[in-house]
C-alpha cells in the first residue's frame, strides 16, 4: 500500500470493531466525511469473536440498559441495509431454581420486565423436547443476533460501498495531534478524531485509558453441533448468567441464587462461567462462554473449563449427541464501569465498552463518542 498523505476528513475513526463501525455510520448520518484506520487487514478482535448477541434483558439498569435498547432498534434497521441476516430473534431464561425464579420474577417487577412473558411449560414441553426441565422460562423479544464473524466485514464493506466510507486497512495509528493523524503508512489529517481501540491499552493515550481501572478478560467459546435437527427459537441463558448479568445480579433476590451457586458451582463460578447458546444459519450452536481476568489476554484454551460450560450446555438443552467442532478464545477490557470514555484533546475522543457488552450497546455508545469528539 502507499503512503498516505492526501486524505482530509471530518473525522477519522481509529479500529473496525463495532465501536468504530458504530461510530463511522453515525458520522456519516451526520453528513461528516469518514474514514476508519484499522492496524489489521480486517477486524479480527472481540467484535467477530462474540456471540453476535444483541442482548438487552440483563443490561444494567438505568443508562446501559437504554444503550441496549437504542442500538438493539439501530442493529434491526442497518443490518437489511448492510445485507445482514438477523439470525434469530428474543432470549429464553431457563430458571431451574426456586431462587433463580425468584430473580427472574423480581425482574418482571421493575421496568426492564416490560414485553417478556412467562412462557408456561405445557406450552413449550412439546415444541421443544430438546429442553431440559426447569421451573419457569422467561421468554424476552427485545434481543437480536447477527452472524458476528461474517457481519462485521459485511458492514465495513456495505459502509466503503455504499456510504461512502473510507477505510484504511494494516495501518496502526501511533499518534494523534489534529489536524494530523500519524499512522504506519504516513498521516491523515482530520478535524476530528474517535478512538476505538477495543482492548489495544498500550498504543495511544495508555495514560488515560489507564485510569479506567482496565483488565484483560479472555473467554473461551465453542461452536457445537447440535448432533440432530433442533430449530432453537431464540437465544437460551441459565440460572449462572442471573448472577453475571447485571440488570438480574444487581437484584437484591440475586444474592441468594449466589450463595446456593456458590455451593453448587464454584468450580464454574471460579472460572466466571455463565451460558449463552445462540444459532447460526447452518444449525451449529455457538456456545459460550467463561471470564478470567489478567493483565493480559490467555492465550491457552483449557479443557476443563470447556467441560465446564459444556455440562451448563447439558443442562438445559438435551442434545446427547452434541459435539463441539470449534473452539476459540476472545478478549476485552473490562472494567468496575460498563463503559469508558474520555476526552484526551480537544476534538478527540475515546471509548470502550468495559462491561462485555459492546456488540449490544454499539450504535449509542457511538453518539456519545461522536458528541463528545464535536463538543466545543
Ligand atoms: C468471546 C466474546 C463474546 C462476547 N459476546 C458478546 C455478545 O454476545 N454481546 C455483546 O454485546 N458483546 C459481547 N462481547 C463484547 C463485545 O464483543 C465487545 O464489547 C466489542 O466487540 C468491542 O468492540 P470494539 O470495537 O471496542 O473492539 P474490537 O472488536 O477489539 O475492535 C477494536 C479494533 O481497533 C483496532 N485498533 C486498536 N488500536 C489501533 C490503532 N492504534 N491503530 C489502528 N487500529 C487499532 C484493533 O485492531 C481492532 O480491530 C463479547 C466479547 C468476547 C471476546
Amino acid at each position: 500500500m502507499s503512503k498516505m498523505t492526501t486524505g482530509t476528513y471530518d473525522l477519522v475513526v481509529v479500529g473496525a470493531g463495532i465501536i468504530g463501525l458504530a461510530t463511522a455510520w453515525t458520522a456519516r448520518q451526520r453528513g461528516m466525511r469518514v474514514a476508519v484506520v484499522e492496524r489489521n487487514a480486517r477486524a479480527i478482535g472481540a467484535s467477530v469473536r462474540n456471540f453476535g448477541f444483541i442482548t438487552v434483558t440483563g443490561q444494567r439498569s438505568g443508562a446501559h440498559w437504554q444503550r441496549a435498547r437504542d442500538t438493539a432498534a439501530i442493529w434491526r434497521q442497518v443490518a437489511p441495509l448492510a445485507g445482514i441476516e438477523i439470525v434469530h430473534e428474543g432470549l429464553h431464561v431457563l430458571a431451574q431454581r426456586p431462587e433463580a425464579v425468584a430473580v427472574l420474577e423480581a425482574f418482571m417487577k421493575t421496568e426492564m420486565g416490560e414485553g417478556c412473558t412467562w412462557v408456561r411449560s405445557d406450552n413449550a414441553r412439546p415444541h421443544w423436547p430438546w429442553l431440559q426441565p426447569g421451573l419457569a422460562l422467561l421468554h424476552s423479544p427485545h434481543e437480536c443476533r447477527v452472524e458476528s464473524r461474517d457481519a462485521i466485514g459485511r458492514l465495513s464493506q456495505w459502509l466503503e460501498q455504499s456510504q461512502g466510507v473510507d477505510f484504511y486497512w494494516n495501518t496502526p495509528v501511533h499518534g494523534i495531534a489534529l489536524p494530523e493523524i500519524a499512522t504506519s503508512r504516513g498521516s491523515l489529517r482530520a478535524a476530528h478524531c474517535v478512538v476505538c481501540p477495543g482492548n489495544d491499552l498500550n498504543t495511544l493515550f495508555p495514560e488515560v485509558l489507564a485510569q479506567a481501572g482496565i483488565r484483560q478478560c479472555t473467554l473461551q467459546m465453542m461452536r457445537v453441533s447440535p448432533g440432530q435437527a433442533v430449530k432453537l427459537p431464540s437465544a437460551f441463558m441459565s440460572d449462572l448468567s442471573l448472577i453475571r448479568y447485571e440488570g438480574y445480579a444487581n437484584l437484591p433476590e440475586a444474592q441468594a441464587l449466589k450463595t446456593r451457586l456458590q455451593s453448587e458451582q464454584s468450580a464454574a463460578l471460579a472460572q466466571g462461567i455463565h451460558l449463552i447458546v445462540v444459532q447460526s444459519a447452518d444449525g451449529s450452536l455457538v456456545v459460550g462462554d467463561s471470564h478470567v481476568y489478567g493483565d493480559a489476554e490467555d492465550p491457552f484454551a483449557s479443557a476443563d473449563t470447556e467441560a465446564l460450560i459444556m455440562r451448563e450446555f447439558h443442562q438445559i438443552l438435551c442434545l446427547p449427541r452434541a459435539e463441539v467442532v470449534a473452539r476459540w478464545n476472545g478478549s476485552y477490557a473490562s472494567a468496575e464501569d460498563v463503559a469508558f470514555k474520555a476526552r484526551p484533546t480537544v476534538g478527540v475522543a475515546l471509548g470502550v465498552v468495559t462491561g462485555g457488552t459492546g456488540a449490544s450497546t454499539s450504535f449509542a455508545f457511538a453518539r456519545e463518542l461522536l458528541d463528545l469528539a464535536l463538543a466545543p
